[in-house]
C-alpha cells in the first residue's frame, strides 16, 4: 500500500508529542503556503482570480494569517467568524459574508466591515435593506437545483436549503437595482470534496453563461464566485485535483463565454476550505487503551471532539502509527475515541500492525473541517493546535479546552447542590 507524507520524520513527530503532549493537530505552514501560492498560480489566466479562505474549515487566526499573507481573503458565515477576519486583519473586500437563516446582527457586522455580501434568498433582501441598509454591491447565492448533482457530504441541490432558484436571482437583482444597488456578484456553492475537475468546470460554464444571461436582463456581474467544494484525496490511492488543468479550462471558458462575448472582465472567485488547510494538518494521538472483544479496539487520548468527520460521513482518515515502519499490516482494529456514542471511531476494521499502549498514531487530513467541528457533547474537551513554522520550529497556537472552559457558561455563585 502507498503510504501518505508526514511533514515531519517519525522521531521528530514523537520528539513534539512528548513536548506539548497528545492529543493534538498539526498544521504545517510551509505546505499551506505552498498550495496557496500553486492554486493562484493555476488561476493566473483569470483577471484578478481571488481565493477566499473557507474560515470555517480551520477558525484560527494564525492559519489565516498565513493564507492572507499568500494573498487570500475570507469567507465567513456567522458573526465569530466575521470578528476573526477582522481580527487577522482582512478588510472590505477581502471578506465575502456567505451566510443563510441570517440574523440582523450578522448582517450589520458584515456592512460595517464592508464585505462582499452575498444573500441565500430573494427575503434577505428587503430583510437586509431594514437591518442594515444595501450596500452598492450585492451578490446572490445560485441552486441550480435538478441541474446538477450533488453528493453524500451535500445533499442534493433541490434538496439543498441554500440559494436561489434561477427566477429568483433575476426577480432579486431587478429589485436591487431599483433599491439602488449598482453592482452585482454571482456566487454558488453546490458540492463539497469533488475530486473530479470536470465537475467544476460545468459549474464554471454554468455561471459564465448565467452571466450572459443576467447581462441580457441589464445586470452585468462584477464577479463570480464559483464557491469551493475542491476534494483532497484523503485515501492513499486517490488522486489530487490536477489545479493547473481545472484553472487552466477555467481560463478558457471564461475567454470563450465572458470575454467572448463582450461581458467585460468580471473577477473569478473561489471560496475553497478543505483544499487550503486540509491535507496540511494531521491529529496526532497516543493509544491509551487496547481492547478485545468480538473485535480489536484501539481506544485513542483523542475523540470525535477532535474530529467529527468519519462519525459524522463515514469518512476516511489515513492513519499512519509511529515506529512500525515494515511491520506486517495483519491485524483489523477499530480505532475509537471515549466518547459513549458507538460511533466515536477514527477507523472501523482498519488493517493495522499490532498496535501497543503507548504508540503514537497520525491521523491524516484533519486540516480542514478537522478541530473546527468539534463539540463538547459527554463533557469531552477539544485538543489543543500546533503550527509547524516555516523556520522548523512547532509552537501552540490554540491550547487545549479545560474543565474551566466547561463550566465558563454556568453560573454557580447562587447555586447550592443538594
Ligand atoms: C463550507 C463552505 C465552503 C468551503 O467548502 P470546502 O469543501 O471546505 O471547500 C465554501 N463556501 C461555503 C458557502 C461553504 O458553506
Amino acid at each position: 500500500m502507498t503510504e501518505k507524507t508526514l511533514p515531519l520524520s517519525e522521531e521528530q513527530l514523537r520528539e513534539i508529542a512528548e513536548e506539548f503532549g497528545t492529543p493534538f493537530h498539526l498544521y504545517d505552514e510551509r505546505g499551506i503556503r505552498a498550495n496557496m501560492r500553486r492554486l493562484s498560480r493555476a488561476f493566473a489566466g483569470l483577471p484578478d482570480f481571488k481565493e477566499y479562505f473557507a474560515v470555517k474549515a480551520a477558525p484560527n487566526p494564525y492559519l489565516l494569517r498565513i493564507l492572507r499573507e499568500e494573498g487570500a481573503g475570507a469567507d465567513c458565515s456567522s458573526l465569530p467568524e466575521l470578528i476573526l477576519a477582522e481580527k487577522t486583519g482582512l478588510r472590505g473586500r477581502e471578506i465575502v459574508f456567505t451566510s443563510n437563516d441570517t440574523p440582523a446582527a450578522e448582517y450589520r457586522k458584515a456592512a460595517e466591515l464592508g464585505a462582499i455580501i452575498n444573500l441565500d434568498d430573494l427575503s434577505h433582501l428587503p430583510f437586509l435593506r431594514e437591518t442594515a441598509g444595501l450596500p452598492d454591491l450585492i451578490s446572490f447565492r445560485y441552486n441550480p437545483g435538478p441541474l446538477r448533482r450533488g453528493n453524500a457530504i451535500i445533499g442534493q441541490p433541490e434538496a439543498a436549503k441554500y440559494g436561489l432558484t434561477k427566477e429568483q436571482l433575476f426577480t432579486g437583482f431587478e429589485q436591487a437595482r431599483v433599491w439602488g444597488v449598482k453592482r452585482f456578484g454571482l456566487h454558488a456553492m453546490i458540492i463539497s470534496n469533488e475530486l473530479d475537475p470536470d465537475y467544476f468546470l460545468d459549474t464554471a460554464r454554468m455561471m459564465f453563461e448565467l452571466a450572459g444571461e443576467l447581462a441580457g436582463a441589464g445586470v452585468p456581474l462584477e464577479f463570480i464566485n464559483l464557491g469551493g467544494g475542491v476534494g483532497i484525496p484523503y485515501r492513499p490511492e486517490e488522486q489530487e485535483v490536477d489545479l493547473e488543468y481545472l484553472g487552466r479550462e477555467t481560463a478558457r471558458l471564461y475567454a470563450e463565454l465572458i470575454t467572448g462575448r463582450g461581458l467585460g472582465s468580471p473577477r473569478v472567485a473561489m471560496e475553497c476550505g478543505r483544499l487550503m488547510t486540509g491535507p496540511f494538518g494531521w491529529l496526532v494521538a497516543t493509544v491509551r487503551h487496547k481492547k478485545d472483544i468480538y473485535k480489536q479496539y484501539a481506544g485513542l487520548d483523542a475523540c470525535m471532539a477532535d474530529l467529527m468527520r468519519p462519525a459524522l460521513y463515514g469518512a476516511y482518515h489515513h492513519i499512519t502509527p509511529l515506529g512500525k515502519t515494515g511491520a506486517p499490516y495483519d491485524h483489523l482494529y477499530d480505532v475509537t475515541g471515549s466518547l459513549c456514542e458507538n460511533n466515536d471511531k477514527f477507523a472501523i476494521d482498519r488493517p493495522l500492525p499490532l498496535l501497543e499502549r503507548g504508540d503514537i498514531l497520525v491521523i491524516h487530513d484533519t486540516g480542514a473541517h478537522g478541530h473546527a467541528m468539534g463539540f463538547n457533547y459527554n463533557g469531552k474537551l477539544r485538543s489543543k493546535e500546533l503550527l509547524l513554522g516555516l523556520d522548523g520550529r512547532t509552537r501552540q497556537i490554540r491550547r487545549a479546552e479545560t474543565t474551566d472552559d466547561y463550566f465558563a457558561t454556568l453560573d454557580f455563585t447562587d447555586f447550592t447542590g443538594r
